[in-house]
């Protein structure tokens, strides 16, 4: 048995009020609180990586935590330390002579956990829980970051939050292996962001992907739960760019959450939304999204896409290769039979934007596909081939849709892939 240490709980007589202390003057972020009926506890999750901080508030004085702050006063209540099996930790530490208090039972979010008497832990009380319980996860981060690149200068952007259906974004994956990764909502649906990236260099301004947009009608927004209370033209403004000095557009597929962004309503007309803009498109693409059928009629709206191609401005293309010197694309298929990745390319260092082939960190392991890609098996091929890649040779790669990463490095050790934040 190894154990990890979790978390630390500390006991608080009025839980807000202790935001004061560890949100307002620390600047941590804090979970919404949420009630733990069986333990009778107002829990307040301060996410840290690995370990977080939970302050916990008493329901009611008689509940093991009032009475605790009502003896002691506020201060550290327990330990968390997760165990991989916790019927075998549970069964070691009995035949080790420490005293349990109370049995297994299920806590927060659903995980297993046992708690060691203060007596046998010298004076501390201390929890177990299993590991691979769903933990909180961290809150959304929508900053927009830049990073220089060679002759490049990469921003991420975004145009705020969208929620999945978790199931379709992870395929065949059960729900009890994502949910570790990505905790759904009471409906079922993951927080994912919206993430275009802008490059910028002497040759001017290319954004890859639009984001959004305004192109979902108030029924769309509420199935998607979209939040754009701040969205691409706050990212843009942070970022000390116009609409009108975008260059190019370059769309990774035409589906509406990279798309729908590219055109916006002006005096009740649908208009390109940055007017400057020439729009490169893989042609089949284009073809496959304004001839949708009914496995992929919902993920492309049409009328949102005639507006740019009555202004003139499109730009079809067929083949792979360079948009402008350093920056190419690449044809993944999968996803869509068109789907596209961009490498950036500077200096000997290698950039992609990975679209909706590697849409988040969780979807770093092979089989993890989400169901809307219409052809899985040449997803997994692509996949295959580009994270083998990025990590034989260290390319930064950019998640769409992940709600936190916007980049980082794929890494590999003893046979686990995990992503180091780069932005
Ligand atoms: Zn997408």
């Amino acid at each position: 048995m190894k154990a990890r240490l979790d978390h630390v709980a500390i006991a608080v007589s009025d839980v807000e009020r202790a935001l004061a202390f560890y949100r307002d003057a620390l600047g941590l972020d804090v979970l919404p609180a949420v009630d733990v009926a069986a333990e009778g506890v107002r829990v307040r999750f301060v996410p840290g990586t690995p370990t977080a901080i939970e302050l916990l508030e008493p329901l009611d004085p008689a509940t093991p935590v009032g009475r605790f702050v009502a003896a002691h006063g506020p201060g550290l209540h327990h330990l968390t330390l997760r165990v991989e099996d916790l019927d075998v930790a549970v069964a070691r530490l009995q035949a080790c002579g420490a005293r349990l208090a109370g049995g297994i039972r299920v806590g927060a979010e659903g995980a297993r956990v046992a708690f060691v008497h203060p007596a046998s832990a010298h004076g501390v009380l201390v929890e177990l829980r299993e590991d691979g319980a769903s933990r909180p996860s961290a809150p959304p981060a929508l900053e927009v970051q830049a990073i220089d690149w060679g002759g490049f200068r990469l921003v991420s952007l975004h145009d705020g939050l969208i929620r999945l259906d978790g199931g379709a974004m992870f395929g065949v994956v059960p729900r009890v292996l994502w949910e570790r990764r990505m905790v759904p909502d009471e409906r079922n649906r993951v927080c994912l962001a919206m993430r275009p990236l802008l490059i910028e260099s002497a040759r001017g301004r290319l954004l890859v992907d639009c984001g959004v947009g305004d192109a979902l009608d108030a029924r769309q927004e509420g199935i998607y739960g979209l939040d754009r209370s701040r969205h691409l033209d706050h990212a843009l403004a942070a970022a000390g760019v116009t609409p009108e000095a975008i260059d190019r557009v370059l769309l990774t597929h035409l589906h509406f959450d990279h798309v729908g962004g590219a055109t916006t309503l002006r005096d009740g007309r649908r208009v390109p939304r940055f007017p400057a803009a020439e729009y490169f498109v893989r042609k089949g693409e284009w073809e496959d999204a304004v001839h949708p059928h009914a496995r992929n009629r919902a993920s492309y709206l049409v009328d949102t896409l005639r507006p740019l191609e009555q202004s003139g401005v499109v730009r079809l293309f067929e083949q792979d290769g360079e948009v402008e010197p350093g920056v190419r694309v690449h044809t993944t298929g999968g996803h869509t039979r068109h789907h596209q990745v961009v490498y950036i390319e500077s200096e000997g260092r290698t950039a992609v934007f990975a679209g909706d082939l590697v849409p988040t960190v969780a979807h770093v392991d092979e089989p993890w596909i989400m169901a809307y890609d219409l052809h899985p098996v040449q997803t997994l091929r692509a996949k295959t081939r580009l994270l083998q890649e990025a990590i034989d040779r260290e390319y930064l790669i950019f998640f769409e849709h992940d709600p936190v990463v916007s980049a980082g490095y794929i890494r590999e050790r003893d046979g686990r892939r995990y992503v180091e934040q780069v932005l």
